[in-house]
């Protein structure tokens, strides 16, 4: 199977911040493995836009350098490379003030797709719609992609989208969670909709419980400023987990478009009970051999920031009364594994009797280190000596059936700026969407606040805090293994 390249209309693509550490390790690169796959045509351009004083040559030099240290692979197809560079130029400019601007009107052209990039922090999402307006760049044609945080909480967040809508249509912003690009996430949506195996179990009566886990083996690395005033709960779950879980949770939306798929993402989330503090642990890394604590590597000795989190949620509706959910994320842990279980009541009765043991399907989505779907089912242990079951994975990547080119497909930041450019908003957040995602999060933040809770410490390399696997073994439940 060769993977199908969709040609996309000429485009010119501004990316703000792109002297940045995003723009280095992931949206540089992105773009020079779709010109590869040649979804950018002749006459697409890439235009960096930043601070940092520069022509366009020593920008071109830039990204070499970027794509040459963070996809070697695709670098060493050199004669791409260059043509690729080609293809770049760059404007020095301020986005507070008017320096660079009008050079930049001169840059893009008018009459085709242009996409402006803020890969910026929040704090420059206002300016940049303006100027982008008061320079002539803001027309039907314009759309702007906007990466987290989306604010610190609702009322910052209903600021920005306030200040995006002043110069933007909600059809025109594109907010950025890259987790919704994941193949396999889409495929979650495939294997649930396309076939009439799941959706019939996909409730209370047959769903035990759901896990979601966000594990990184690393801590907060050179982002630490960042993340001190952050979080696990800002930086992670109100976006990333909170996205999974609407996608496992929501309903059949009629149609696989934009706007039906976030109405229903919406639902989820509007039916999210409060969160009792009982049903939430918070925890912080400790040191580990020349590995620093959390409060060391931040330089915030007294933080209170918490590097773990996991909480139990309910949504109150038909489908999921009585359902758990489980969701936990968090820095120095055992090992970098993300993946979402959903763990399938025990069959009613066994007729194999007592010894025969407990067994239950799991389906498994991984979304990291590696994608996969996998689904736990009980056969019978082959041999002679009785009927002893055991669990083996059915595994639903079918590489073998799809051929070795089907794990040969684009990363999430190719298949979002892609879908930028095609105009489709369906793996993007509507604005609704993040504030109601920021009202579900905001009084767990603040009951910490107000109560002054210090987060639990917690080794590195282990599974979090001990009250989070108290979480799950007071209902009579446990984690997964953390693990690849
Ligand atoms: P960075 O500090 O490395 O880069 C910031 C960029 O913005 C630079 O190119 C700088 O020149 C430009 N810039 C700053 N002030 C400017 C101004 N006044 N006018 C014009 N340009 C200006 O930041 P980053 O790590 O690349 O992050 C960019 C955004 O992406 C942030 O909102 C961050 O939270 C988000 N983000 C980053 C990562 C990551 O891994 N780095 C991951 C997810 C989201």
């Amino acid at each position: 199977m060769v993977s199908r390249v969709i040609p996309v209309d000429p485009f010119d693509l501004v990316v703000f911040g792109g002297t940045g550490d995003l723009a280095r390790r992931k949206i540089l690169p992105a773009l020079f493995r779709r010109f590869q796959a040649g979804q950018m045509g002749e006459s697409s351009r890439v235009i960096g836009a930043a601070r940092s004083d520069m022509d366009a040559e020593a920008y071109r030099g830039f990204v070499r350098a970027a794509i040459e240290e963070f996809d070697p692979q695709a670098a060493s197809d050199s004669a791409a490379l260059e043509e690729f560079l080609g293809r770049l130029s760059y404007v020095a400019l301020d986005a507070k003030g008017t320096a660079g601007w009008d050079k930049l009107a001169g840059e893009v052209s008018a009459g085709r797709i242009r996409a402006f990039y803020f890969s910026v922090g929040p704090g420059l999402f206002g300016d940049l719609a303006q100027r982008l307006h008061d320079y002539g760049m803001a027309d039907h044609d314009s759309r702007i992609v906007v990466e987290k945080p989306f604010g610190r909480d609702l009322a910052s967040a209903r600021a920005l989208n306030r200040g995006l809508a002043q110069h933007f249509q909600e059809h025109q912003i594109y907010r950025i969670d890259h987790y919704l690009g994941k193949e396999t996430v889409q495929n979650l949506m495939a294997v649930r909709f396309g076939n009439m195996l799941f959706e019939p179990l996909w409730n209370s009566q047959y769903v035990d419980h759901i896990q979601i886990t966000v594990a990184e083996s690393v801590g907060v690395g050179g982002r630490g400023d960042y993340y001190d005033r952050a979080g696990a709960m800002r930086d992670m779950m109100q976006n990333h987990l909170m996205q999974l879980l609407c996608l496992i949770a929501m309903e059949p939306p009629a149609k696989f478009d934009p706007d039906a798929v976030r109405d229903e993402k919406l639902k989820v989330i509007r039916a999210l009970d409060p969160v009792a503090p009982d049903n939430v642990v918070r925890g912080q890394y400790q040191a580990e051999g020349d590995k620093p604590d959390y409060c060391t590597q931040v330089e915030n000795p007294d933080s209170r920031t918490e590097s773990f989190v996991a909480l139990k949620a309910h949504i109150s509706n038909w489908r999921w009364a009585g359902t758990p959910f489980y969701l936990r994320t968090g820095k120095r842990l055992k090992d970098r594994a993300s993946e979402i279980a959903v763990v399938f009541k025990e069959a009613p009765h066994s007729i194999f009797g007592a010894g025969a043991g407990r067994h239950r399907n799991i389906l498994t989505i991984k979304l990291q280190p590696n994608e996969g779907i996998e689904l736990g089912v009980t056969i019978k242990e082959p041999g002679p000596g009785g009927m002893r079951l055991i669990d083996v994975p059915l595994d639903m990547t079918f590489a073998e059936a799809l051929g070795p080119d089907s794990a040969d497909f684009p990363d999430a930041y190719e298949r979002l700026i892609m879908d930028v450019i095609r105009g489709n908003q369906t793996l993007f957040m509507r604005g609704d969407e993040v504030e109601a995602a920021w009202a579900w999060t905001d009084p767990i933040i603040e009951g910490w606040e107000e109560r002054g809770e210090a987060p639990q410490p917690y080794a590195s390399g282990s599974a979090g805090p001990d009250d989070s696997l108290m979480l799950m073994h007071r209902d009579g439940r446990r984690w997964r293994e953390i693990k690849p």
